[in-house]
């Protein structure tokens, strides 16, 4: 198998038999690589307050529809705790880039939710300092979820005022050095991509070796500069599907989830076509039902109204009809570095 661009364009292209072929080739990867089992991992969304102005982004800074949460530390815990009582082995911590909420917050939440449950943490909240990863690392975090969002340097530094690639790929080298087992991805067809951007999006995350990569396609918010600006790939939207294919071959150990902006675009099949084309891990939504709306970064994001008993009871379903077993154990990262950690700890 060649990792090049070239390579990554052509199955980019597939159609008909091809096609078939990637989606069965990424399939065979997935299970000889990751096995049958599907992870799942509770997402927290703890607040929507946001310092930065990402062009494409629902909850950003100056979108003043907006009704801006955090939720309380003693609310994180009761959802942390209802997690692993319902036998969930991962909380994602995610939230807007906001600078008022200290490292030390973070850091407290973190170590309390190490201390009352058994659940692995992984945090999504932006660029940090070297620093403030370390800290939170010995806090107790066990991964780091960053998105690069698009290859293309240009077009990153147009769609986020104050921020460059440079800097994004320097959180995540530093979360690479920390030992951090990180996670990253893009946003597939943001305005302005070309489908050599997607290839290198690809290839960027084989170059970073990510323990877990999360795509999704981009959805314009009307409430945002990009309103207006359709996906690059509308009228070819099978081209989510593919990407996710070729990220699978192209990364075969990577833990890769079946993301809900693919519901989003393709209402109720779209998490489960991802499952069968290269993802292995499902991520159902654990913020409390009242504060969901106001987390809303696209249009159409499904499961708004379902409280986490539900949106957990559904994923069950949907990944039981494909034959798959639910993971057991926090589903770490498979990678040789972590391996050779754990057995060092
Ligand atoms: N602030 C953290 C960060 O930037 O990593 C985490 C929250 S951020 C809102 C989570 C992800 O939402 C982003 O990485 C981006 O890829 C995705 N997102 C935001 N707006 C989107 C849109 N309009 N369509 C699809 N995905 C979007």
């Amino acid at each position: 198998m060649e990792y090049t661009r070239l390579f990554a364009l052509k199955l980019l292209q597939s159609e008909g038999r091809a096609l078939e072929r990637l989606y069965s080739n990424a399939d065979t990867v997935r299970r000889k690589k990751m096995g049958d089992d599907v992870f799942i991992r509770g997402i927290v969304e703890f607040s929507n307050v946001c310092s930065n102005n990402c062009l494409y982004c629902g909850i950003r800074a100056s979108n003043r529809n907006v009704r801006r949460y955090s939720m309380t530390t003693e609310e994180i815990m009761e959802a942390a705790i209802a997690m692993e009582e319902n036998n969930f082995s991962t909380i994602v911590l995610q939230s807007g880039e906001i600078r008022d909420i200290k490292d030390d917050e973070i850091g407290e939440i973190i170590r309390k939710i190490k201390k009352k449950t058994s659940l692995a943490v992984t945090v999504s909240v932006g660029n940090r300092r070297k620093e403030t990863y370390s800290f939170w690392r010995d806090c107790g975090m066990d991964r780091y979820f960053l998105r690069f969002e698009t290859s293309d340097a240009e077009l990153f530094n147009r769609l986020h005022p104050g921020c460059t690639l440079k800097e994004r790929l320097t959180c995540l080298d530093d979360l690479h050095d920390l030992e951090i087992q990180t996670g990253s991805g893009f946003m597939i067809g943001l305005p302005g991509e070309k489908l050599e951007t997607l290839a290198d999006n690809i290839l960027l995350c084989r170059k970073f070796d990510f323990d877990m990569i999360g795509i999704g396609p981009f959805i314009p918010h009307p409430e945002t500069p990009l309103g207006n600006s359709p996906n690059a790939y509308s009228d070819n939207p099978e081209l989510f599907f593919k990407a996710l294919a070729v990220l699978r071959l192209f990364n075969p150990e990577a833990h890769i989830p079946a993301t809900t902006a693919f519901d989003a675009v393709f209402p109720g099949e779209g998490r489960t076509l991802a499952l069968q084309r290269g993802a292995n891990i499902f991520m159902p939504n654990n913020t409390p039902v009242k504060y969901r709306e106001d987390y809303l970064l696209y249009p159409g994001k499904p499961g708004v109204d379902e409280d986490p008993e539900q949106c957990l009871s559904s994923a069950v379903v949907r990944i039981k009809s494909l034959g798959r077993p639910l993971g057991k154990g926090p589903g770490h990262s498979i990678k040789k570095r972590h391996r050779e950690k754990r057995s060092r700890e």
